[in-house]
Formats: C-alpha cells, sequence, structure tokens
C-alpha cells in the first residue's frame, strides 16, 4: 500500500492542518503539500510536553524500554511505505533506506537495553557519618534525572536515523523527556509516517499525549520559536554550521540558557604516515575515493582532506584516488539547495591560490560528481578557508615538506568529528607525535580505516571541540547520548519514601 501523506503536523496526539502550506520537493515521484508551522503550533506541543513530563517523568524504565521497543515495531510494520516516501523525498537509493531503517530500530532497541540495565543513571551514595568529627556527614545519594521537554531538528542525510525517531528522540524519550520534533523540509513526507509510528506506540502504552509533537517547518519562524520556549530545556541538532550556530545563539540569548546539543561541520581529515604510503598508497587513495563518494559525499564524516609527504608516493596515492574518483557517476544530492552548496564550495576551492585542480568533472541541477585538489602544507597554512567544509564528494590532498609541517597542519585543525591515521610498523614515532595533537581535535580518531560508517555503541563518539560540535563533552550517537538529557540530582537526608524509583 502506497502512503499518501496528508501533511499534517502531529500536535499532542492530534493531526492538525494550518491555513498555509509549503510543496515538497522530492527527487523523484509526486510532490505533496505539507502545513507551515506556526508558532502557535509550538506552543501548543511545547505545553503538552511540559504537562506530559509529570507523568512520562516519573515512568519506570521497564515501561520506557516497553514504549521505544514498540516505536521500533510501528516503524518496521511500515518499512515499505517508509523506504518509498524515504527514496523519493531524499534520493537516496533502496537499499540505503533500508539499511538504516535497521539502524533506527536498532538504535530504538539499543536505548531499550540501556536503560534496564540502569548503569547509565550513575547512582552514588555516601553514608551519613553521625559521629565524623568536626561535622557529621549527611546521608547523600545522587541519581541522574530526566531534564524536561527537548526539542529536536532531524538531519537532512539521515532522514530516519538521524530525525524523526533517530538518535535524539531515542535518547530523549529513553531519558523520560517528551520531545518536539521540527521536521526537516526536505523529507517532511518521511516524518510524517515516522511520527504515526510513534504515536501509535504512544497510544498503544497509554502515555500521556504530549510526549511527542511533530511540527513541520516551511518557514525559519518554527524552529526559533521552539528552541525559545520556556518549556524546552535542551535541543537536539544535527545541521549546518551556520544554521546551528544561529540557533546556538538564540539558545544562549534566552532569559534562561538551554544547552544546545548541534553536530555541525567536519572535514575529517586523514594523514598518511611515510611507511604506510609507500607500502600502500594506492590501495588507500583508491579507499579514500569509495568513502569519499559514498552517498554523494553527504556524510558528517566525510573524508575531505588527505595530508601526505610530498614526493613519489604521494603521486601514487593521488593517481589511484583520481582514477577511482573518475569512475564514479553522478549522485542526486538530498535537496536543490544542498547540490548548490556543493558547487560554490567546489568554486571557494578551485578560486583558492594555490590550489591545483586534480580531476575535474560536470554536474548540474540535483547531481554530484567528485572533484579533487590539491595544495601544498604551506598553502593550506595561509589560507584557513581551505579547512571549512564542503559537504559533498570533494576532495583535497595537502602535501607537506616534512613531518613537521605534517604537525603544523594538524595543529592548525579547528574541531573535527574524526581525524584518521593510515600507519604501518615503521611509522609508530612519528604517530606518537601526531595522536597528542589530533587528541585535543577530534572525538573519535582512527587507525587504518575510514571515518564514514558511524557504528551505534558504548563506546562511540560522534562529537568534538566546536565547531564539529557546540557541546564538546558530548555525543549524539551511541549510548552515552543519553546524558545529553540527564541532569544529576542529589537527594540529603531524604525518606526512601520521598527518593525517585530509581533510588529505591
Ligand atoms: P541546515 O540548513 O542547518 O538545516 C538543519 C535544520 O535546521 C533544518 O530543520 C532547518 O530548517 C533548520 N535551520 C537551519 N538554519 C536555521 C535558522 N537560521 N533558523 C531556524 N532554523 C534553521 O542543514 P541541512 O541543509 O539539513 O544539512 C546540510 C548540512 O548539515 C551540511 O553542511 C553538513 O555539514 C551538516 N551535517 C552535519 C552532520 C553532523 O553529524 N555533524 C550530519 C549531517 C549533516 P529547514 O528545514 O527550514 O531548512
Amino acid at each position: 500500500m502506497t502512503f499518501t501523506p496528508h501533511g499534517k503536523h502531529l500536535i499532542a496526539g492530534d493531526w492538525v492542518a494550518g491555513d498555509e502550506t509549503f510543496t515538497s520537493s522530492p527527487a523523484s515521484g509526486e510532490a505533496h503539500s505539507f502545513s507551515v508551522g506556526t508558532p502557535e503550533n509550538v506552543n501548543a506541543a511545547c505545553e503538552a510536553a511540559e504537562e506530559a513530563f509529570w507523568s512520562y517523568g516519573y515512568t519506570t524504565r521497564e515501561q520506557r524500554a516497553a514504549f521505544l521497543n514498540s516505536i521500533a515495531d510501528e516503524i518496521e510494520a511500515r518499512a515499505e511505505q517508509i523506504t518509498a516516501i524515504g527514496t523519493q523525498e531524499t534520493g537516496l537509493p533502496e537499499a540505503r533506506l533500508n539499511g538504516e531503517r535497521g539502524r533506527t530500530t536498532g538504535q530504538l532497541r539499543l536505548f531499550a537495553e540501556h536503560i534496564l540495565k540502569g548503569d547509565y543513571l550513575d547512582r552514588r551514595h555516601d553514608e551519613a557519618l553521625p559521629d565524623r568529627k568536626p561535622a557529621p556527614r549527611p546521608d547523600l545519594k545522587m541519581v541522574q534525572r530526566p531534564i524536561g521537554p527537548v526539542a529536536v531538528f532531524g538531519a537532512s542525510n539521515f532522514p530516519l536515523a538521524f530525525s524523526t525517531a533517530g538518535g535524539d528522540t531515542a535518547a530523549a524519550l529513553a531519558s523520560g523527556c517528551p520531545v518536539v520534533v521540527k521536521g526537516h523540509s526536505a523529507h517532511p513526507g518521511t516524518g510524517e509516517i515516522v511520527a504515526e509510528a510513534v504515536n501509535a506506540a504512544r497510544e498503544k502504552h497509554g502515555l500521556h499525549k504530549g510526549v511527542f509533537s511533530l511540527i513541520q517547518g516551511g518557514k525559519r519562524d518554527v524552529g526559533q520559536t521552539l528552541i525559545q520556549h520556556p518549556n524546552i530545556k535542551a535541543v537536539g541538532f544535527t545541521g549546518s554550521l551556520g544554521g546551528g550556530r544561529a540557533l546556538y545563539d538564540l539558545c544562549a540569548q534566552r532569559p534562561e540558557p538551554i544547552p544546545f546539543f548541534g553536530e555541525l561541520g567536519s572535514v575529517n581529515p586523514m594523514f598518511l604516515m611515510p611507511a604506510a604510503l609507500g607500502a600502500r598508497g594506492a590501495e588507500i587513495g583508491k579507499g579514500w575515493a569509495g568513502s569519499l563518494t559514498m552517498g554523494a559525499g553527504q556524510f558528517c564524516t566525510n573524508p575531505g582532506i588527505a595530508v601526505v609527504l610530498e614526493g613519489s608516493d604521494a603521486d601514487a596515492f593521488v593517481a589511484a584516488a583520481k582514477d577511482a574518483l573518475g569512475e564514479v557517476g553522478p549522485q542526486t544530492m538530498l535537496t536543490d539547495g544542498i547540490a548548490e552548496a556543493y558547487r560554490s564550495g567546489r568554486d571557494r576551492i578551485a578560486k583558492t591560490s594555490g590550489v591545483r585542480e586534480v580531476l575535474s568533472s560536470t554536474c548540474d541541477l540535483r547531481n554530484a560528481t567528485p572533484y579533487l585538489y590539491e595544495t601544498t602544507g604551506e598553502n593550506w597554512l595561509a589560507n584557513h578557508e581551505l579547512g571549512e567544509e564542503v559537504f559533498g564528494p570533494l576532495g583535497l590532498v595537502v602535501r607537506v615538506k616534512d613531518e613537521d609541517e605534517m604537525r603544523k597542519v594538524a595543529r592548525s585543525l579547528e574541531g573535527q568529528l574524526t581525524c584518521t591515521i593510515h600507519l604501518d610498523d615503521g611509522d609508530t614515532a612519528l604517530a606518537q607525535t601526531l595522536v597528542p595533537i589530533l587528541e585535543r581535535k577530534a572525538g573519535r580518531i582512527l587507525a587504518n580505516g575510514f571515518p564514514t560508517g558511524v557504528e551505534v555503541a558504548d563506546a562511540m563518539v560522534h562529537g568534538g571541540p566546536y565547531p564539529a560540535s557546540t557541546n564538546f563533552g558530548a555525543t549524539s550517537v551511541g549510548t552515552l547520548s543519553i546524558r545529553r538529557f540527564l541532569r544529576p540530582v542529589c537527594f540529603q537526608a531524604m525518606p526512601d519514601a520521598l527518593l525517585p524509583g530509581d533510588l529505591h
């Protein structure tokens, strides 16, 4: 059965239409009309979310785990329809959407398991010492408590796993926080059907209607009103540096500032050590091309920069990357705007003095084809803007003259989601001088791999110093991401009857 979106917002259990509409821009198939969100919609959803917190924030972990598992079941029950609308809206291939759905339901089930274990509560107890001199110590019990309603901005490039019921929503619901999602205008129909799945699960478990709302965008004031609403206590965001920074600043300007957990841009540099470059430069070049063009390069962990020691081994690496990139045909991008931004990013790189074109191609409309450029370490260090992200399949090789210049390039980096080192046995000494620098720059450091493909796991960190993220202490992928929506509370000398269930 095909899914035809009705185009309404889901506000506290009701599907609500607005007077004004916007039309989706699918990569294929029929466009649909969607209600434009309004400040009134935002207010209604946030009022209901706050009301819901008084029951949902006090549910047991077993209740929330059952709810999360039901959301996963409801998403699976709509699998084919979700893939159909998702591929139309985003242009991503069917296999990718199917895989991403598995990641999304897997993430929901992982959070269910995680909260049942209870470790995330980080419960601490300092027993009373009534006879301690010179002063007695009171009984102190600490536990992590949910913070209240959370606003979620989904990502354009992960219409399922980082969107309506994606990682941010799963983490917030797992912690006990109601969620208000600002739908991404690149995939409003996908957002609608996933919201339907969340709502069905909510109804099944008899949870308060305000636990989950989805407001479609259409106008920028929806997101702005949402994060300024006094009931919202934190924001989960994945998107551009410009958009994220604008919303972050608004959060900081509120009478009550709130945390804004933004995952923004990154160029994810790779450093090729000399022994590895000599032994397998061509192989690494080919692998790099694969990682760079996966999903039309529309990954926040896309490795856009490769730093190599100048010489014939570097030539072999570049030649292999060029050959492999040359075989990649046009790929559909997520939106017309992202395709346009890709081409202006390419122009910016191409026009920077000291940059040489290695591979050029032509692409138009919503398509992307790969580009490869190279420059010297000296030129990179003189042109700060070469370190700014181009979202798409564009690679820049930085040829450094010696190891010292390689370290200088590393030191000049802004915050990154990932940094990668390719090394063999003979490279350990150089790598030992590089890793302490990279550790200060990135949330995840890889050896001999490619950063695309972010495992959803306990030890994963998808974050990093600004501008990779707006909060270096957090991750937006993996079970640790639940900490963003929790707050430690200490109960001093509190009778058991007054303690939260998790401290009984
Ligand atoms: P975007 O333009 O920042 O949009 C993200 C969301 O924020 C959308 O819902 C958008 O609303 C809203 N928004 C943006 N600017 C706003 C503003 N000034 N006021 C109110 N709302 C605003 O990003 P995108 O186009 O979806 O994605 C492409 C970018 O995301 C790339 O640059 C890429 O680097 C980054 N990205 C980062 C990660 C990561 O994990 N770090 C992952 C994927 C993508 P509308 O729907 O109305 O546009």
